[in-house]
């Protein structure tokens, strides 16, 4: 068992590091920030700056492996996981799905561009009354002449104000069995019949949650992504994958956080001390530092057993329930540690908890990792 990290990955996240930080993508990030939206500008920087998943090697897309997304997706998040969530549904979710079940022919057509940051991608998934239960979605996709016509609406889709193309889930054939109903659908977004109502939301800025609604869409048969049926074993698929990222988000998250405290709690005094110099803050410092440790170990846990070729799903639904638990403490006790100053809109500490809240909705909630846990690692252990 070797556990240090590969030197070249090391080398990348240090190089990510300084472009977020140092380079002039910096400048715009914290302007994309105050402002509260992105640009399409935003998406081909991250493509120039290889924060996606995927490289093209002689026009063909191929992923340059999950440990080495983690460690870029904690960086990301440690300055903004309200911008590294719009890349992570640009490329875990909208590009993961194509790249997993489209045909040569789409790939070919849109993935290199897609890798590039140049089409931005979404997947649309959620609706109303169907989030955790994924099999209860309504949107339809009824056969008209060699293609589809779709019609509904789902409700939370981030990228869905500015993305080209949504990776779409809709009921195909309602009579079959409920596992069998749904199938996938790359939808081109300026496509007559689409209407995008974007949402007001308090976390995760300045990436967009979007309504999108579909009005007799039609969408040409070629572009169904992978089986018709198949489309909920499939979407589970690419939640499954893309749990990994999102947890590393969740842990930069709480490492952000965690960073401003620890450097707070050091120089705020208070009783004639530092902050961090009664026991009672450090033994909770170091309570969280255990808990974040222990979620990042178990991220990069489960990006070995994904790069090896399984499907971690075991892995990634726990490392997602333990990063999601220590940044939703992690953030809330660093919020606590500022005082009256982590509720000022612009404080840097104050979006911190706000995030994590929302991490623990992207790619299922917490009770939907224990299920998946319990499923994976526990229901079978009498067979
Ligand atoms: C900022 C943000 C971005 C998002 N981006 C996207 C996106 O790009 N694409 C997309 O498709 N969706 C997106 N979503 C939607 C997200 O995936 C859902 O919010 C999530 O899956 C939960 O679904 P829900 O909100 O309908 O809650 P519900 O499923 O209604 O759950 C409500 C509560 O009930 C609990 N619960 C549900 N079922 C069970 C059960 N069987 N046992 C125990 N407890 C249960 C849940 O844990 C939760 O606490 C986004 C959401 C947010 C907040």
């Amino acid at each position: 068992m070797d556990f240090a990290l590969p030197e070249a990955l090391v080398a990348e996240r240090d190089r990510f590091r300084r472009f977020l930080t140092g380079s002039a993508f910096a400048p715009a990030l914290a302007a994309r920030r105050a402002e509260g939206f992105l640009d399409r500008r935003f998406f081909t920087d991250l493509g120039d700056a290889g924060a996606y998943g995927f490289a093209l090697e002689g026009g063909r897309l191929v992923h340059r492996g999950v440990l080495r997304e983690t460690l870029l997706f904690e960086e990301f998040a440690r300055v903004a996981a309200g911008a590294a969530i719009a890349a992570l549904a640009h490329a875990d979710l909208g590009l993961t799905a194509l790249w997993r079940f489209g045909s040569p022919a789409l790939l070919e057509r849109y993935g290199p561009e897609a890798a590039a940051g140049r089409a931005i991608l979404c997947l649309a998934n959620t609706e109303a009354h169907a989030g955790s239960d994924a099999a209860a979605i309504r949107l339809a996709a009824e056969p008209d002449g060699g293609g589809f016509r779709l019609s509904g609406a789902k409700a939370y889709v981030t990228n869905g104000a500015l993305a080209d193309l949504a990776v779409v889930t809709a009921v195909t054939d309602p009579a079959a069995p409920r596992r069998q109903r749904i199938s996938m659908f790359l939808v081109e977004l300026n496509t007559p019949g689409i209407r995008r109502l974007p949402l007001t939301k308090a976390a995760w800025s300045p990436s967009d949650l979007t309504r999108l609604e579909f009005d007799g869409v039609p969408v040409p048969a070629n572009h169904l992504l992978g089986q018709r049926g198949r489309g909920l074993a499939q979407v589970l698929r690419v939640f499954t994958a893309s749990r990994v990222p999102i947890a590393a988000l969740a842990v930069g998250t709480a490492q952000g956080a965690f960073d401003l405290a620890l450097a707070h709690g050091g120089r705020r005094r208070a009783f004639g001390r530092p902050l961090l110099e009664f026991q009672a803050k450090a033994f909770e410092a170091a309570d969280l530092h255990a808990r974040l440790e222990a979620a990042r170990w178990m991220v990069w846990r489960a990006a070995w057993e994904a790069d090896r070729g399984s499907e971690p799903r075991a892995a990634a639904a726990t490392a997602k329930y333990l990063a999601v638990d220590a940044a939703r403490r992690v953030t809330q006790w660093a919020a606590d540690l500022f005082g009256a100053a982590s509720l000022l809109r612009n404080h840097p500490i104050h979006p911190f908890p706000l995030d994590a809240w929302a991490a623990s909705l992207g790619e299922g909630t917490q009770d939907v990792q224990k299920w998946v846990i319990f499923r994976e690692a526990l229901a079978r252990r009498g067979d």
